[in-house]
């Protein structure tokens, strides 16, 4: 599994498994737990969760996928804003560890930002940094000013990545949000990379596709995966959605790709505010 670098020099997978909307129903939960195993057995290491989706039970599932297999995985998981005071933090990621069945988080983020003084977080997450219950902190849907907030914070700089809302759609976070934390060797991890599979019918998507002879979803996250520091974690529970999502690593996009899908989706030429779902 190709990598790039965590601001600390480690490295981090660049593909990785999402798992919003995993543990929210218990018919789908097998399915869940599968589609997560297959994507470890075709060689991802990251997967990527939330205590607060399925109200912990996506880190239940995720617990079930990596039993018996931790060593060399790449676990990330969320605190909740409302959770992010200095107490609190300690206590949702023990709650984590207990739901995820590990030792350790690689990588925890701050989901968004709300009403707690970044500094309590930050100094929560070097406390479970110092006692070995994260590796690596960061955030999640901060935008240029929060992060440059949080950079100029005493420790701040140990941010190791911003997880955003980034696909072919939405690329306003190329203005200044991606150049800020290239600059810092931040990486940016993209979230909904395939806009929860809205983006597969746009015609220019289909004709790269067509060219390169690969699916759209291919296309949109090898798009992505061009982008020097950019983590993709596509969710997919269907076996072949998974199969197919992998197959985004064999795939670059030429110039002329490159300018068909600038033409259909063009970069932002001026300042608008991050977008989340
Ligand atoms: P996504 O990965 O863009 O899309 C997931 C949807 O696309 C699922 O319905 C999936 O269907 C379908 N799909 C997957 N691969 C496909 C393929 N090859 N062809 C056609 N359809 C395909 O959206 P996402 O789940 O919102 O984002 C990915 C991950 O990012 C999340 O799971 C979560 O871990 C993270 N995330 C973080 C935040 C945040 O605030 N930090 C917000 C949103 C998401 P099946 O499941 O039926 O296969």
């Amino acid at each position: 599994m190709p990598t790039t670098s965590l601001p600390s020099g480690g490295p981090i997978p660049v593909f990785g498994l999402g798992t919003w909307m995993m543990g929210e129903s218990e018919n789908k939960r097998t399915d869940e737990v599968a589609a997560l195993k297959l994507g470890l057995d075709l060689g991802a290491t990251l997967i990527d969760t939330a205590e607060m989706y399925g109200d912990g039970e996506a880190e239940e599932i995720v617990g079930d996928a990596i039993a018996g297999r931790r060593e060399g995985l790449f676990l990330v998981s969320k605190v909740l804003p409302e959770n992010a005071s200095r107490k609190d933090t300690v206590a949702a990621c023990e709650r984590s560890l207990k739901r995820l069945r590990t030792d350790r988080i690689d990588l925890y983020l701050l989901h968004w930002r709300g009403s707690t003084p970044l500094q309590h977080t930050l100094d929560a997450f070097v406390q479970l940094q110092r006692e070995g219950k994260i590796r690596h902190w960061g955030v999640s849907n901060f935008d240029t000013d929060d992060m440059e907030e949080l950079l100029s914070l005493p420790g701040g700089d140990g941010c190791a990545t911003n997880q955003v809302l980034y696909n072919l759609k939405r690329r306003r976070v190329e203005y200044d949000l991606v150049p800020l934390c290239r600059a810092r060797d931040i990486p940016v991890m993209a979230y909904s990379p395939i806009e929860q599979g809205r983006l597969l019918g746009a015609a220019a998507l289909k004709e790269v596709a067509q060219r390169q002879g690969t699916t759209t979803a291919q296309v949109a996250l090898a798009w992505l995966l061009g982008r020097p520091g950019t983590i993709v974690i596509p969710k997919a529970t269907k076996p072949d959605h998974v199969r197919e999502n992998f197959g985004a690593l064999d795939l670059t996009l030429s110039d002329d790709d490159l300018s068909v899908l600038d033409r259909a989706f063009p970069p932002p030429q001026k300042k608008y505010a991050l977008e989340m779902l």
